[in-house]
């Protein structure tokens, strides 16, 4: 029997967050300082972000998917209202509109750019519509202006779902500096990553004001502010809020990382060319469709292959796998799921149920060595073929 190919350090993973001496600082001073609940490396991490992205406030959270509630809650959005979103996504998305109590409308995405189609937004708008979802899916940026102008024309919101779109640009500006309100998260399957987190960045302050209070169990004052005062300051419950505080812990994770953000653009980007040249060179193979509007982070790599069922794709994730790489399937559709099967959809969701079947993520992380990557490289360029050969 012909020996199976191994990867130089056994096992290739298919993300990977890179720590290193900087965190341990980081984590270890925040942890001696006394304070390890939400304060001010919360404070210093909001700042950091918002200035990188361009936006006036940024106001972390617990996770991705607390930010997109809370937003969605904030902008006042409930039972009876609908929020089109795209069912092409990673269930979050569908599940925020849920938990405020309205009702997620799926619409179909761009065929080549994975994204939310603007047309199949205009097909989905009833006078209950009150947003759009826009879900910069593995990074991409979407088209926000075409949806933009629905939204206004329509007087409806519009809210970004950039869990995996940090450092990317739509015409040369970062994501979540857009002017509209963006939500983000640092799990470890994003470009930086708290352990856990999630933040909103607005450029409207009354917006932040609000997600503050709300995230704090609608209580008028920070932790912060009153324990920094002498005098008692009495703190006011207008509204009921929940606990979706950050830590100090997690946020000094955030502040170790985001420096290193640049550096990791770098590498991802080096990756993503370099799988772009080796498969365009093979038959039924799709790389990705970058916009000219777009500049991607590249947080995810998908390749489609082109017109397989999705067997086909799994046998094609299971033979790298054997070969000691971790390739997923790539981004899930929601209303395929059981807990959306009555869920409300516009048309039939064909470009949708083609991309989650024929698309495959690959290994894109800043710690994959130039090895790692050749050896991925040649073991998909092998493997492709005798799948496609098969079908
Ligand atoms: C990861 C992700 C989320 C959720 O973020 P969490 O921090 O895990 O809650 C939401 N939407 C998309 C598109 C994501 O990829």
């Amino acid at each position: 029997m012909q020996e199976v190919p191994k990867p130089p350090a056994g096992w290739i993973p298919l993300a990977k967050p890179f720590f290193d001496e900087t965190e341990e600082r980081e984590v270890l001073a925040t942890l001696r300082s006394g304070w390890v609940a939400q304060g001010p490396r919360v404070a210093d991490f909001e700042a950091a972000i918002a200035e990188y992205v361009g936006a006036r406030e940024a106001v972390a959270v617990s996770s991705g998917t607390a930010a997109l509630f809370l937003l969605l809650h904030s902008l006042g959005i409930g039972p009876g209202d609908e929020v089109v979103v795209p069912s092409l996504s990673f269930i979050a998305s569908a599940n925020a509109v849920v938990h405020c109590g309205a009702t997620p409308v799926f619409v179909d995405v761009d065929s080549r750019s994975y994204n939310i189609d603007p047309e199949q937004v205009a097909r989905a708008l009833t006078s209950r519509t009150r947003a759009v979802m826009v879900v910069h899916q593995l990074g991409l940026p979407a088209d926000l202006d075409a949806i933009h102008a629905i939204a206004q024309r329509q007087g409806i919101a519009v809210v970004e779902d950039a869990a995996c779109a940090l450092g990317s640009r739509y015409k040369n500006k970062p994501i979540g500096g857009q002017g509209t309100p963006a939500c983000f998260s640092f799990h470890p399957r994003k470009v930086i990553s708290t352990g856990e987190g999630g933040m909103i960045t607005t450029d409207d302050p009354q917006l932040a004001v609000r997600l503050r209070r709300l995230r704090h169990q609608g209580m008028t004052v920070s932790d912060l502010e009153r324990q920094r005062h002498a005098r008692l300051i009495v703190e006011e419950y207008p509204e009921v809020g929940y606990n979706f505080r950050l830590s100090d812990l997690h946020a000094s994770l955030g502040l170790a990382q985001l420096p290193k953000l640049a550096e990791f653009l770098r590498r991802r980007r080096s990756i993503a060319v370099a799988y772009d040249e080796a498969f365009s060179q093979l038959s039924g193979i799709e790389t990705p469709f970058v916009p000219d509007f777009a500049t991607p982070n590249y947080q995810s790599y998908a390749v489609r292959l082109v017109g397989v069922e999705r067997s086909g794709r799994d046998q094609v994730i299971n033979a790298l796998g054997e070969r000691g790489i971790a390739v997923r399937p790539g981004v899930m559709a929601a209303h395929r799921e059981s807990c959306y099967a009555t869920a409300r959809r516009v048309g039939e969701l064909p470009n949708t149920e083609a991309a989650t079947d024929q698309t495959a993520v690959l290994p894109v992380f800043p710690g994959l060595d130039d090895d790692e990557l050749r050896y991925v490289i040649e073991q998909f360029s092998d493997v492709v073929p005798r799948v496609l050969a098969q079908q």
